[in-house]
């Protein structure tokens, strides 16, 4: 399903030569002097496009840093005057993007936990009615691409057309070493629903610490996302928010030097024509695995019959975990991995149960199912 949204090209409200696009800055604004003068080091570094901070922060608990709050847009106005950096701010409410529009922010976003909250969104999208300023949405806190879409649907339904999403991962029970599992399938399908809209990637809130910043940039910009959102503190280990994931701007450049950028078009007639042999031998196998998928199903239709034929209703605990077995074990053998091996017999195994459950419910609706058994 495509989305019908109404989107202006990222470069048509954000400066797109310097690849990668990164938008950078504190987590949040804390002082007049910490934010102007990380804001002067960044703009030094030449890689920075526009400077974020947050001034308005949503936290999980009271009692942390909740933002240092208005007086925080007149150092951002002042940044800005002073290093020629557009800002971006976060808003929650009509009255921060009221205010925000007042201060001259260039560049509104929507945070992680707004977007869970459709009345949030809505507020924020009627408070942008008749406006023409760019605003990213970031992914909401839980796994949800509707909420994700929803959200970027509202504010788009409001006349925003300078808009894009941010992935910034997703609250997970596993933990892992992710502060926000970036669950990249989400992103991608987002960008399969709605091709043409801008996904900004932003490591800082997956990660949470320094780390593994530099690896998740990497996997972004093989995924062809269009830019990164990084946090900067002129001192990280004093920061009152964030401090664990954010970096000194020259630590921000080393990360971003070390990048490598591929490029999602081929140049070139030798590498054209290699990619194209390599793409037509993978249409192939594909072909084949699919031609041999229908002939699996077949015979998975073939066992139906019989079962519902002959009354079969021995459960055959044994024969699914004899398929896990030796399947994972012939494809560890093959160098693929147990995860996709197993994930990848889930899929045939379910379908071959709908296929079951459909032919052993033919004439006798619903009393069949419990007597399936594993083909
Ligand atoms: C932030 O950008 O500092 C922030 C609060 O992010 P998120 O909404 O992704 O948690
Ligand atoms: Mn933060």
């Amino acid at each position: 399903m495509k989305l019908d949204l109404k989107i202006q090209p990222l470069n048509s409200w954000i400066k797109t030569g310097k690849e990668p696009l990164l938008i950078a800055g504190p987590c949040s604004a804390e002082t007049e002097e910490q934010l102007v003068a990380t804001a002067h080091l960044l703009a030094k570094t030449g890689r920075v496009t526009a400077l974020r901070a947050g001034i308005w922060k949503p936290r999980t608990r009271p009692g942390e840093f909740e933002g240092i709050g208005s007086i925080g847009l007149k150092w951002l106005s002042r940044a800005k005057e002073e290093t020629g950096l557009p800002t971006a701010v976060e808003v929650a409410t009509a009255k921060h993007v009221e205010e925000a529009l007042k201060a001259g922010v260039d560049i509104l976003w929507v945070g992680a936990r707004s977007t869970v909250n459709p009345f949030t969104v809505q507020e924020i999208a009627d408070a942008l009615k008749g406006v023409d300023v760019p605003v990213m949405v970031k992914n909401p806190v839980n796994p949800d691409l509707s909420l994700w879409i929803g959200a970027l649907e509202r504010i788009n339904n409001a006349g925003i057309t300078k808009l894009a999403a941010i992935h910034r991962g997703f609250s997970s029970h596993e933990k892992t070493a992710f502060r926000n599992e970036p669950m990249w399938d989400l992103a991608i399908s987002l960008k399969t629903h709605a091709p043409e809209l801008p996904i900004i990637n932003d490591p800082s809130h997956i990660c949470g610490n320094r780390e593994l910043l530099g690896y998740i940039a990497q996997k972004a910009v093989d995924l062809d996302m269009q830019g990164l959102m990084i946090e900067s503190h002129i001192d990280p280990s004093v920061a009152w928010t964030d401090a664990k994931q954010q970096v000194t701007p020259s630590a921000l450049v080393e990360i971003i030097e070390r990048l490598t950028l591929r490029k999602p078009e081929i140049k070139g007639n030798d590498l054209k024509d290699k990619l194209a042999e390599l793409r037509n031998q993978i249409d192939k196998i594909d072909d084949f695995v699919f031609q041999k998928m229908a002939e699996r199903m077949k015979i998975v239709e073939k066992i139906g019959n019989y079962k519902k034929e002959n009354g079969i209703t021995i459960l055959q605990v044994n024969r699914w975990d004899e398929i896990l077995n030796k399947r994972t074990a012939y494809a560890r053998a093959l160098n693929l991995s147990t995860e996709f091996a197993e994930k990848l017999l889930e899929l045939i195994h379910s379908e071959s149960i709908r296929k079951q459950t459909e032919i052993m419910n033919q004439g006798q609706e619903g009393q069949a199912q419990e007597k399936l058994t594993h083909a």
